[in-house]
C-alpha cells in the first residue's frame, strides 16, 4: 500500500478535487510544495502537523505550537510515526519546534 496522505486517511475532502473544497476551500497541507516528499507524502500530506492553518476537525488550526496537543493525539500522526519509524515525534514537548530529519 502506498504511503497514505492525511486527506486520504481522514477523507476530509479538502484536497484538490475533493468534495468539501467548494464549501471550505483547499487545505494548505494539500498544496504545500515545500513539504512534498517528506515522510513519503504528497505535499504536506504526511507532515500536516507542521503546517499552519490546516482544517482538521472542521476548524482552522493555528500554528504547530497552537495545534500541538490536537496533532500529537491524532491517529494519523501516530500512524505516520509508526510507518516512518520516527521516534523523535514522541519526544516533542509543548512549544518545541519540529525539525524534519532527512
Ligand atoms: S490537514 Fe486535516 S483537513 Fe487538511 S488535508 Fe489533512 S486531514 Fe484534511
Amino acid at each position: 500500500m502506498h504511503a497514505r496522505n492525511c486527506w486520504e486517511y481522514k477523507k476530509c475532502g479538502r484536497q484538490p478535487g475533493g468534495n468539501k473544497v467548494a464549501q471550505f476551500g483547499l487545505c494548505p497541507a494539500t498544496i504545500d510544495d515545500g513539504a512534498d516528499g517528506l515522510n513519503r507524502g504528497r505535499f504536506a500530506g504526511r507532515i500536516c502537523w507542521a503546517v499552519s492553518g490546516t482544517f482538521c476537525g472542521g476548524e482552522i488550526q493555528g500554528t504547530f505550537a497552537e495545534k500541538h496537543a490536537t496533532c500529537t493525539n491524532c491517529d494519523f500522526f501516530s500512524l505516520v510515526c509508526q510507518e516512518e519509524n520516527i521516534e523523535m515525534f514522541k519526544l516533542l514537548k509543548p512549544g518545541q519546534i519540529f525539525k524534519p530529519v532527512f
